[in-house]
């Protein structure tokens, strides 16, 4: 098994977490191993070690509520709203295009019907 990236403490990088980092924010391991840790020297002893873990990788302590999923719902229904027509286009916005799919792509006999 290849050595555990050891980092400075208080250096951990973006997308790490301690196990205490991660249950304040309301998620857990969740099975995943240890990604990195950090260590803290201290004196007339070996250093303070902490596990961490990857934060993507990490799951919600609680298993999703109805207001969790209408929070997730709602953060998505902003995605898939094109700034275009204004309309929900029932799918994310594609990043490539930055509208929806008829707006970027007009189809003529469409607009010729509802014109
Ligand atoms: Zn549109």
């Amino acid at each position: 098994m290849a050595a555990l990236p050891v980092f400075r403490w208080h250096l951990a990088p973006d997308g790490y977490a301690t196990r205490r980092q991660l249950r304040a924010a309301g998620l857990r391991p969740g099975g995943q191993e240890v990604a990195a840790q950090l260590e803290r020297p201290r004196r007339r002893r070996g250093p303070l070690v902490a596990h961490l873990y990857r934060v993507d990788l990490a799951v919600p302590v609680r298993p999703m509520t109805p207001a969790r999923w209408a929070a997730l719902a709602k953060a998505n229904a902003a995605r898939r709203l094109c700034p275009q027509c204004r309309r929900d286009a029932g799918y994310v916005i594609p990043a490539s295009l930055g509208m929806c799919v008829p707006c970027a792509y007009p189809d003529p006999a469409d607009s010729s019907r509802s014109a």
